[in-house]
């Protein structure tokens, strides 16, 4: 049975379109030159069309320098597939492994044994094929720890490619080239080209959705984050909100704390803005060190915090503002450090789990805070209605380590107003 395609036609056909679809992840690339990876996965594309380009008519055979040729080709064609997986997983370029295959290659083509016999050599090129493309497939299977819709997929294209390049192992003995060694069929060679066509357009649609994805995920991110602490923003914890109040349980207790550094502005005044900033980071640091892997921390904006702590009543949440209050307090003062010191007040609010909304614990953490700023500031107020603070933090939040005084510059020279 013929296959009802020209062999012709669908050799300009896959060269057309697979040197579209090169041009076009070098065109994804020309928009995030970052993902280097597109460009080796642009780089097999564009071989593989040139290789359709010059394709003959015939079985090969040639001179041992054509061999080499071809075939160094060829392998790096797969080699380039593996090394864009690689370079995908922020690993290092591995040029070794196709220098080795190709100074092997060029060795045995000198062997009349095995230039003159098409299934031998068929055989062998299509392990180093296979071989790279399991490669490029276990590359991707390592990753999968960065959750990426596209990349089961992609694993399974490129797995099923090295089971061809596998399969053509066996049958370079009784399939024609190429399929397999033998003499050449228009058939065969139709087929060829529709395995290679179906399995690079996925491929490359599967790489470019992987890339995309990424992508998203990072600017989605830096979205939800602060860029100076590296804390998740208030955008973040309205979203992470629902799901963190109830992460100790439904029904159970829930508190929230509000954080916001004292005469922050005098801090600015005193010993300039860069130095207010190592403060704002230095506070992210301290308060994150006092918390659950399950809390939440998020910078709300200027100096102000908010603490999310799930399964916490307020007697606990105070005990635990009250440790990030005296860390943060501590961590300024030193016989070389002179006033005004950096300070925080702290409004603590709890309620429960299913409850409780998010806007009702602001609400009630910024009154307490509001009450700490009256009192005097540097203090924890916990919201009416609750327990005072105790002395016990909830299960899980770590003592503090005696605090190591931090450093801030010589006050600047007050500005004089223009
Ligand atoms: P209070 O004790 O009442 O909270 O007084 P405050 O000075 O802290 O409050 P105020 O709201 O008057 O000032 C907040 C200051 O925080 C003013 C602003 O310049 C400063 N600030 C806000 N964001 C940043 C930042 O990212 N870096 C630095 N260094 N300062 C910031
Ligand atoms: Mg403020
Ligand atoms: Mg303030």
């Amino acid at each position: 049975m013929r296959l009802p395609v020209d062999f012709y036609t669908l050799r300009l056909l896959g060269t057309v379109i697979i040197a579209l679809v090169s041009l076009q992840l070098v065109y994804f690339w020309s928009q995030n030159r970052r993902a280097t990876w597109l460009l080796w996965w642009a780089a097999p594309s564009a071989m593989v069309a040139g290789t359709f380009f010059a394709y003959r008519d015939a079985t090969p055979k040639g001179t041992p320098i054509d061999m080499m040729v071809s075939n160094a080709l060829v392998f790096a064609t797969f080699w380039c597939i593996w090394q864009g997986t690689r370079t995908f997983e922020r690993r290092q370029v591995s040029p070794w492994p196709l220098v080795a295959v190709i100074a092997l290659w060029s060795g045995l083509v000198l062997l009349p044994g095995f230039a003159d016999s098409v299934p031998l050599r068929v055989a062998l090129a299509s392990m180093v094929m296979a071989g790279f493309s399991a490669l490029a497939a276990h590359e991707l299977k390592r990753g999968h720890k960065e959750d990426l819709p596209s990349r089961r997929a992609a694993t399974l294209v490129i797995s099923v490619l090295a089971v061809l390049c596998g399969f053509r192992v066996l049958g370079a003995f009784f399939l024609p080239f190429p399929l397999g060694g033998l003499p050449q069929t228009s058939d065969a060679a139709s087929l060829y080209v529709m395995v290679i066509l179906i399995v690079a357009g996925s491929a490359t649609v599967l790489m470019v959705s992987m890339s995309k994805e990424r992508l998203e995920i990072v600017q989605r991110d830096r979205a939800l984050r602060d860029p100076l602490t590296g804390l998740r923003n208030r955008r973040a914890l309205e979203e992470d909100a629902h799901s963190l109040i109830r992460a100790g349980g439904n029904r159970e207790p829930v508190c929230l704390m509000i954080c916001d550094l004292d005469l922050f502005k005098v801090i600015n005044d005193t010993y300039g803005h860069s130095a207010g900033d190592a403060v704002l980071v230095a506070f992210g640091a301290i308060a994150g060190s006092r918390l659950r892997k399950s809390d939440g921390l998020y910078r709300l904006g200027g100096e102000e915090f908010c603490i999310l702590l799930p399964g916490c009543d307020g007697t606990a949440g105070a005990a635990i503002a009250e440790r990030v209050r005296s860390h943060f307090a501590q961590s300024f003062r030193g016989p070389d450090l002179a006033p005004p010191y950096p300070s925080v007040s702290i409004g603590v609010a709890a309620g429960t789990a299913g409850k409780t909304d998010l806007e009702t614990l602001m609400r009630r953490a910024d009154r307490a805070l509001y009450v700490a700023k009256s009192r005097g500031r540097d203090r924890v107020v916990l919201a009416r209605g609750r327990r005072k603070a105790s002395a016990r933090p909830a299960d899980g939040h770590r003592e503090p380590d005696p605090p190591t005084p931090c450093a801030l510059p010589a006050p600047a020279p007050a500005t004089s107003a223009a």
